[in-house]
């Protein structure tokens, strides 16, 4: 496939690298190692693709939105259905072929942060299946935020660790697991849930996540005879949007658009827009943008999507920044909850609300293009998780 790779170093430019204590070297050279080496290994891929279909549901339909395409009146848009696959989003994707790392790397403890639970559902879901130990450790305020996702790991079999330091949410659950993997690297495999982190794993989670790409480019060939004109995507950490756009790095006529949550607006600290608005810093041992406070620690971020309230992003998209080869722009919570909104009733598909962040921006974009051109929306998640908490703030603006 066509693709962006990082140096020796695991640096995209300037961005990504690895910042972490000298204990963590030796483990995440072993893993770079045998990453390298698997996805060389026709065994290993071809095991890969059974989970990917017979598992996780794979391909996921390329859908032509005919509706929305309609209302909007301009571009043709397409949608790429991850919100189909088994556990409801595109996280299984990686999970799966970190799963089957993990496995060939013999270990048998799993940990992982969650933040909405999304991530922690979906490595529960392949540790019940590899029959591995899992530990999700998940900040306190969002084990009470996310109870049926908490529920749901534990009923996959999974411990569930409520963090209890900082502000108690993602950023404070990613310190505490990697503390757990200082100390028990010799068993303990370590699933990071997005592409950012230390070097190996953003390379190894867009390589996973690719998969939504590449299938979208043959299914665009097939439907259109061409490749699109624009790839539109969510950005939290980034790795639903990496695995869009890294098959199509190389096709420079095919635009990239992610959406950044603006929440309650880009004019109030309440947002998490890193790429947008934050600076150049560390946080999770990679270099990044940042959203940070004066002495450069990671500020609070708020979005009304917890999977995308992130105070780091993904160091390919930096690069992607950096060089002007994607373009990043945001979306407020009211946005995102309108699109939310517009795609269901269109559609009769109801979107994860991170997911609405991206149809928000085509929304915007659509209008703008000829009706040859053509959009395709990554639709990362399903949007039933959602329903109960956009219920309670229509309930409360009304
Ligand atoms: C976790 C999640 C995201 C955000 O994560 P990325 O790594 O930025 O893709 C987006 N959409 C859904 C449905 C998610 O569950």
């Amino acid at each position: 496939m066509t693709n962006c790779l990082p140096n020796e170093s695991g640096f995209f430019g300037e961005f990504g690298g690895r910042f972490i204590p000298p204990q963590l070297e030796a483990i995440l050279e072993e893993l770079k190692q045998e990453y390298k080496k698997e996805i060389n290994d026709p065994e290993f891929l071809a095991e890969l693709k059974y989970y990917q279909k017979n598992f996780v549901g794979r391909p996921s339909e390329f859908y032509y939105a005919k509706k929305l395409t309609e209302k909007l009146g301009g571009a043709k848009i397409y949608l790429k259905r991850e919100d189909m696959n088994h556990t409801g989003s595109h996280k299984l994707n990686n999970v799966m072929g970190q799963a089957l790392l993990a496995k060939r790397l013999g270990k048998k403890r799993v940990i992982a942060e969650t933040g909405a639970g999304q991530h922690g559902v979906a490595t529960a879901t392949a540790c019940a299946l590899f029959e591995m130990e899992c530990i999700i450790y998940m900040g306190e305020e969002d084990t009470r935020r996310q109870a049926l996702n908490v529920f749901r790991m534990e009923l996959l079999g999974a411990k569930v660790v409520p963090v209890t330091s900082g502000t108690r949410t993602l950023k404070d659950a990613v310190d505490v697991a990697l503390g757990d993997l200082i100390e028990n690297y010799e068993n303990t495999y370590y699933m990071l849930g997005s592409a950012v982190g230390p070097d190996p794993y953003p390379e190894i989670v867009k390589y996973f996540q690719s998969v939504i790409g590449v299938e979208a480019k043959a299914q665009c060939l097939e439907a259109e005879g061409r490749l699109p004109d624009y790839l539109v995507a969510c950005v939290g950490g980034g790795s639903n949007a990496i695995g869009l756009f890294a098959p199509f790095y190389d096709d420079k006529e095919v635009k990239m658009l992610g959406v950044e949550p603006a929440g309650r607006g880009l004019d109030t600290p309440d947002h998490a827009a890193t790429l947008t608005l934050g600076s150049t810093g560390i946080i999770h041992g990679f270099k990044c943008k940042v959203i940070q406070d004066e002495n450069g620690e990671p500020a609070p971020v708020y979005s009304v999507s917890a999977g995308l309230d992130y105070p780091g992003v993904g160091p390919e998209h930096c690069y992607y920044q950096a060089t002007g080869r994607a373009e990043y722009v945001t979306a407020t919570d009211k946005e995102a909850i309108d699109a939310f909104l517009m795609l269901s009733k269109v559609e009769g598909i109801i979107p994860a609300i991170e997911s609405s962040h991206a149809v928000a921006g085509a929304i915007r974009l659509a209008p703008s293009l000829d009706k040859d051109k053509i959009i395709v929306i990554n639709l990362s998640g399903r949007g039933d998780k959602d329903v109960a908490e956009i219920a309670d703030i229509l309930a409360r603006t009304k």
